[in-house]
């Protein structure tokens, strides 16, 4: 791996000056981090080979896990597709600049192979944040950016997160501030007329429906396990375990009152084991808890301020050494779907319903 012995940070609120510096990086071949509206980016050129290499080598990604290029308007996305359905183009119509990802058949030699890992398909989408769409456009070519975490540590949500991770992988970080949605894209692919949500994000099921109209099938992911797996489109990063933080984690689901309950007696007998133990709450309960740390994601009913939340609150875990997390699940409704998905990841199957 190339060392860098100096990461540029561009403060926020730089101006034109810092966004063309990070674009030339871009443009001769390095790697920058960025904002976007759903996590920071890690970005190089999506059609030179070596820079993308670069993107693997720092965050030390599996070179089977493909990566989502992010472009500045429409008609860039529709350059990297061999053909787009009237589905698929209504789906970008509507949520485009947005979190929502499409996986497209790819137009051959559109991106370097080591984008697709060697798939036939290319993942797509338009970002929404300003400091994203004026890089894009200053470099001038699709940008390649994955999650500007180390592979398996939570996605980074402020540009401290990035340093964390990447001080000295990368050329420089742009820092915008924190991001507004907190959670990764929706990854979704058409297939045979269904649109197959491969990864839950800020855009749900239920904003799809609305758009996919009457008679359009959505599958939510593992929604249905019989599913025979030929009929979906293939996402290879969903079988890494992501967002994990150091800590074992334990995530209880069901009754709140009984959750409460059960979080606690879980805490109680961890601790007695001599271990030290932390609870990711609602502020609701949070103030009821004995534990070596209590973290709270917001109001039990305000799943979009948890999401925003979580990534942070599990990188304070690790910072504060905890042996182990027990978790509050979240009603899963709107991103709430998005938000379980990600603590069933962090929590690596440990999971409870009372
Ligand atoms: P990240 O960039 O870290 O947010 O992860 C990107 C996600 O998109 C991973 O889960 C990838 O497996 C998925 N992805 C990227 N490209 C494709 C593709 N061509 N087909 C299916 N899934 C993809
Ligand atoms: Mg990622």
């Amino acid at each position: 791996m190339t060392v860098i012995p100096k990461t540029k940070y561009w403060p926020p609120g730089s101006g034109d000056a810092a966004v063309a510096e990070a674009a030339e990086a871009i443009v001769s071949g390095g790697v920058v981090a960025f904002p976007t509206e759903t996590v920071y980016g890690l970005g190089a050129d999506a059609r030179r080979p070596e820079a993308v290499r670069r993107i693997f080598a720092a965050k030390e990604r599996p070179a089977d896990n493909p990566l989502i290029v992010h472009v500045g308007r429409l008609e860039d996305a529709l350059a990297l597709a061999r053909e787009v359905s009237p589905l698929e183009m209504r789906l970008m119509e509507s949520f485009w600049p947005g979190p929502l990802t499409l996986v497209l058949p790819v137009r051959p030699g559109a991106v370097a192979p080591e984008v697709t890992a060697g798939l036939d398909t290319v993942a797509v989408r338009v970002p929404d944040h300003p400091l994203a769409r004026r890089l894009i456009a200053k470099a001038g070519c699709p940008v390649a950016a994955p999650s500007a975490n180390r592979s398996g540590r939570p996605s980074p949500t402020t540009a401290m997160h990035v340093l964390e991770d990447m001080h000295g992988r990368i050329d420089g970080v742009l820092d915008g501030g924190p991001t507004g949605i907190g959670l990764e894209s929706t990854v979704v692919g058409v297939k045979d007329g269904v649109v197959h949500i491969l990864r839950p994000g800020g855009i749900d099921a239920e904003m799809l429906k609305e758009c996919a109209g009457e008679g359009v099938e959505v599958a939510e992911a593992g929604a249905n396990p019989s599913d025979a797996e030929a009929s979906k489109p293939r996402s290879p990063g969903v079988k890494y375990v992501h967002y994990a933080p150091r800590g074992e984690m334990t995530l209880v689901t069901g009754d709140p009152a009984r959750m409460r309950q059960t979080v606690q007696d879980i805490v109680n007998r961890k601790r007695a084991e001599g271990r030290k133990v932390g609870v990711l709450s609602c502020d609701e309960h949070a103030a009821s808890y004995e534990a070596d740390a209590v973290i709270s994601l917001g109001p039990r009913d305000v799943p979009a301020e948890a999401a925003r939340k979580l990534f942070a609150a599990l990188r304070e875990c690790d910072a504060r050494e905890l042996d182990a997390i027990v978790a509050e699940g979240f009603p899963e409704r709107g991103i709430g779907v998005a938000l379980m998905n990600r603590m069933r990841k962090a929590a690596r199957g440990d999971l409870l319903t009372v």
